[in-house]
């Protein structure tokens, strides 16, 4: 961990501004939280108006303390704080924990003085926690810097939180039950100190398992991802995100763009940086407690115990549903099971020792499953019966674990009865959960991580692209006054960038319509070509299947009078001819930018349904390889690409293929801001896949570039 990070967990000495002798008051909670903790350096409180604190010498100020002081607890009323910090930064304290709430969160008044803060540090060379935090705690050093009442236990967990007021619930709920931390901090406005300090001081520290955070934003977002990324190879890190953020704010008008929420991009940067993402605090901790307490297991392959049939096939369903997989025993394992359990009992995965099992027959099944070379983890499962010996059957459970080679997890059900049972299980570091599901699903996180870990790492793809051919048709568009590139030019930049196009010739009368349509041979498409016009076939500007020259000058006349009948002041360009595709599945790949992580890509089925069945999947660019196939793969529709009853499957490496030009294409421009490609038809394998439509949008103003 760095020096300067250090200083906040486990400091030589700390001073607290604001200790007060009132007993209701949060400097005086501070101080003898710190005292009560068991903290071993020097702690100074300050206080000009007492002589001592909780039978503390009391300093008037940080510079009449005599010796050094490590860092600084601000307990004082917002206006104090900023003379207090410039005090601090003579007095060489490398750290404060900002407590003291009324910054940036009240408004532009407050905003200014936590800016103030921040360069009076910054030019003292020291770093700020908070403002309006909830403090810190380290549990290996007993420091325990907050407000908080709870005292939470030593533990593998390190707890990032940008709610305060959620640390203090979680640390209520950890005491009761037993869950232990390494350290606990409380992100507050940010004003110095990020996830991002964190995430780098936690990589190394040798207490911290896994890291788990509440965020409702991220400070940057290429940072972001680069220090998670880090984080994410050495240890776990899950995150409970909540709230939207700018990027939403913007008006948005391509299929893509109502398609990404603000949401989308968070999730795309966890994806691509091995975070774990949990839908509920619930998650976040049942999740965390696995890795916190278990071995990760080295495959999928799961063995259950149970006595009784119920949980056990709400395990396996979970299992099935979440893509783990029952264990298949070794025959060994089976002929032990059978000469030692009863008749009745069942000697497959799930092992089931009947209702009136007592703790012997666990043993036997717990013994066999564990040795069994083809179970990577196992679910001891318990149901209060009569005959069932809880409190040994978590004993024997416990020492299973102990040997720390696979992952065992635990589902005592009930409550009452399974009580004693569920605390020998806590205290043997054996993570139980109240229902088999939610311990499938820890499974499933270990396994995600793990997979995450053994992937090699891969670089974005370099494709060969005319650069300046695609920078010259977005310099004309400029030049013309236009930041909407429609088909026809965006088609430029699609050739440009190695996209395959149907061939295309713009008319402007229907005699020359007819013979572009015998040069490009028939059957073909006819498009209107206007800037004015977005969504060419809801106004009936798109004619597909045309015949012969009489369809195609019928075509020009028609597709003319639809647009001009929608828009009387159109400009219209001409109409264009298009060579005919044959049919394929038709998909939509889509860019937006969002503010926080850049070019956001959406893939997806394209046709009418996209927009109501959000079947779409997103990675931010640059893409890599691994990830466009990911994407492809990860939408439920899936199947219907890689073909069903005896369907041709489509031709999945074009689609990555255009994938990755596309997101070389926004890497390059980082000014396009909006890109629909829809459809890009498939054909079946071999056959390639063809952009019939484009569109582009180019940032408006005078945008900074992300990448
Ligand atoms: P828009 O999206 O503006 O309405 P498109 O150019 O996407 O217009 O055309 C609408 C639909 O017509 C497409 O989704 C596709 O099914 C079909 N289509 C368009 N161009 C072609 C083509 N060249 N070959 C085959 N089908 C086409
Ligand atoms: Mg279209």
């Amino acid at each position: 961990m760095s020096d300067q990070l250090q200083a906040f967990f486990s400091p030589e000495s700390v001073a607290v501004v604001g200790a007060s002798r009132n007993v209701r008051g949060l400097g005086h909670t501070v101080l003898k939280n710190i005292i009560d903790f068991g903290y071993k350096g020097r702690i100074y409180p300050v206080n000009p108006n007492a002589d001592s604190v909780l039978d503390l010498k009391c300093y008037p100020n940080l510079s009449s303390i005599p010796d050094k002081v490590d860092v600084v607890v601000v307990v004082v009323p917002a206006p104090v704080v900023v003379p207090t910090i410039k005090e601090a930064v003579e007095k060489g304290i490398k750290g404060a924990v900002i407590i003291t709430a009324g910054f940036r969160e009240v408004g532009p008044e407050g905003l200014a003085a936590e800016r103030e803060i921040v360069r009076i540090a910054r030019e003292g060379g020291m770093r700020i926690l908070g403002p309006n935090i909830l403090g810190v705690i380290d549990a290996q050093a007993r420091f325990n810097a907050t407000f908080a009442a709870a005292k939470p236990e030593e533990g593998a967990i390190a707890f990032v939180s940008q709610s305060g007021a959620l640390l203090t619930a979680v640390l209520d709920w950890a005491v009761r039950e037993q869950v232990g931390f390494s350290k606990i901090v409380s992100l507050g406005n940010k004003a110095d100190i990020s996830e991002i300090d964190l995430f780098r001081a936690l990589e190394d520290d040798p207490e911290t398992r896994v890291i788990v955070a509440y965020l409702e934003g991220v400070t940057n977002g290429d940072e972001f991802r680069k220090a998670a990324k880090e984080l994410t190879k050495k240890k776990p890190l899950v995150v409970v995100k909540s709230g939207g953020t700018a990027a939403g704010s913007r008006a948005v008008s391509s299929h893509t763009g109502s398609l990404a929420g603000s949401d989308a991009a968070y999730d795309a940067a966890f994806k691509q940086t091995g975070i774990l993402r949990a839908p509920t605090m619930q998650d976040l901790f049942d999740v965390s407690l696995a890795f916190a307490y278990q071995p990760l297991p080295k495959g999928k392959r799961l063995a259950i115990v149970t006595n009784a049939g119920g949980p056990g096939i709400l395990a396996t369903d979970a299992c099935e549903r979440k893509g783990l997989q029952l264990a298949t025993f070794d025959p060994e394992t089976i002929a032990k099971l059978r000469e030692g359990l009863p008749s009745t009992a069942n000697v497959y995965n799930p092992i089931d020792v009947i209702g009136d099992a007592a703790a012997d027959r666990y043993e036997l099944a717990i013994e066999c499953a564990m040795a069994d070379p083809n179970v990577d983890a196992l679910l001891v499962l318990l149901t209060p019966q009569t005959m069932t010996e809880i409190e040994k059957t978590a004993e024997i459970t416990v020492r299973a674990a102990q040997r720390g080679i696979k992952p065992v997890l635990a589902s005592f059900m009930g409550g009452h009865a399974v009580e004693e049972g569920i605390r020998i299980l806590k205290e043997g570091r054996v993570p139980n959960y109240a229902f088999p599901e939610r311990a499938v699903e820890a499974l499933v996180a270990m396994n995600r991580y793990r997979d995450w870990t053994e992937a090699p790492e891969e670089e974005p793809v370099a494709i060969k692209v005319d650069r300046e051919a695609a920078a010259a048709v977005i310099k004309q568009a400029r030049e013309a006054g236009r930041n909407s590139l429609g088909d026809l030019e965006a088609r430029g930049v699609m050739e440009a960038y190695g996209l395959r196009l149907p061939g295309n010739k713009l008319a402007t009368s229907p005699e020359e319509a007819v013979a572009f349509a015998r040069e490009i041979g028939y059957p073909v498409v006819m498009k209107i070509v206007s800037p004015d016009i977005l969504h060419k076939s809801d106004i009936g500007g798109v004619k597909v299947g045309l015949q012969n020259d009489a369809e195609v000058e019928n075509a020009y006349h028609t597709i003319r009078g639809n647009a001009l009948r929608y828009m009387p002041e159109a400009e219209i360009w001409g109409v264009s001819v298009q060579e005919m595709i044959k049919p394929g599945r038709e998909v939509i790949l889509g860019v937006t930018y969002d503010s926080q992580f850049g070019h956001l890509i959406m893939f997806g089925l394209g046709g009418i349904y996209v927009e109501v069945l959000k079947d779409v999947a997103f990675r931010l660019a640059p893409l890599t390889r691994r990830e466009a196939e990911a994407m492809i793969r990860e939408i439920r529709t899936f199947p219907l690409l890689a073909g069903v009853r005896g369907q041709q499957p489509a031709d999945l490496d074009a689609v990555i293929d255009a994938l990755l030009r596309v997101s070389q294409l926004v890497t390059d421009f980082p000014e396009i801001i909006e890109l629909d490609v829809n459809p890009l038809v498939v054909n079946p394998v071999g056959g390639g896949a063809t952009a019939v439509d484009a569109r582009i949008i180019l940032a408006g103003g005078e945008q900074k570039p992300h990448h």
